[in-house]
């Protein structure tokens, strides 16, 4: 299983706000042993989101993308994606009915003037047709997820903690089940701190050793390195196992080179 992320906003591709979602979201992915080939940003621009969702759609099994769900004029990620898939969006009676009792919550708490659905709030039960609503149990705007063909489609809020929050409730379970592998990360310090030998010794041992490993220069200050291994099985016992057979090879070659 391949995945990609779209972060969606201006915010985000203008240097304002750090794609901290896309690094959470990845370190996930990873874990449950999803190779993730891409992270892309995009401007809040239909035309641009259209062809980004296009464009990772064509490489990878599952895309998740984050950010503009809300309530304002640039949150147009559901039109963006609807339209890249060729689907219509429709009015989802209960996510309106969640988000009427959401900002009535609110109201009667003090946090806001009016409980009214004017079209800002009522556009956010919009969801895409044939998907299945993500619930967010931290703010207003639902998520989607959709499955077309053999594609797994899944549109998360941008603010952080609700992102979190749907990703950990909502998405971790289904991509976990999609998923029949876990990985494992590893990280060494190894008695050589020149790349171009050690990167030799590194290449053999990826020959032989479904693990893939990456030394990790920080100068050369010290005279060791830090390498890490990754590796994928379908327990943690074989990941781990994979790991230990291609350390015990590399530590042997570097004992041979000093
Ligand atoms: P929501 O559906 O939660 O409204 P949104 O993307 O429409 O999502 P925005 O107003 O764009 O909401 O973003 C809400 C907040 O979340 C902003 O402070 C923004 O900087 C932050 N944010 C958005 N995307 C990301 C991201 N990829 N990484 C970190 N922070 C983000
Ligand atoms: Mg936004």
């Amino acid at each position: 299983m391949k995945s990609a992320i779209l972060s969606i906003g201006r915010e985000i591709v203008s240097g304002i706000t750090l794609d901290t979602n896309s690094h959470f979201i990845s370190s996930y992915l990873t874990r449950v042993g999803i190779l993730n080939r891409f992270i892309q940003s995009v401007d809040d621009r239909k035309g641009d989101i259209v062809v980004s969702v296009r464009f990772l759609l064509d490489r990878v099994d599952i895309l998740i993308t984050t950010g503009g769900l809300g309530p304002t004029f640039d949150d147009i990620t559901l039109e963006a994606v609807a339209e890249a898939l060729g689907k219509k969006l429709y009015l989802d009676t209960e996510a309106l009915e969640f988000i009427q009792a959401f900002y009535e919550r609110l109201y009667k708490a003090g946090k806001i003037d009016s409980p009214i659905l004017n079209d800002k709030r009522k556009k956010m039960a919009y969801l895409i047709e044939g998907c299945k609503p993500l619930k967010n149990s931290v703010g207003a705007a639902w998520g989607v997820y959709l499955k077309d063909g053999e594609k797994h489609i899944f549109c998360l809020p941008g603010l952080p903690k609700e992102m979190r929050a749907m990703f950990e409730d909502e998405v971790l379970p289904i991509v976990e089940k999609l998923s029949d592998r876990v990985s494992l990360i590893k990280e060494v310090t190894v008695d050589l701190n020149d790349e171009s030998v050690l990167g030799r010794l590194i290449d053999r041992v990826m020959k032989s050793h479904d693990v893939y490993i990456k030394s990790l220069p920080e100068g050369f200050d010290k005279r060791q390195m830090n390498v890490r291994f990754t590796a994928f099985g379908k327990s943690n016992e074989e990941a781990e196992q994979k790991i230990e057979s291609a350390l015990s090879e590399l530590l042997r070659l570097i004992n041979q080179h000093n």
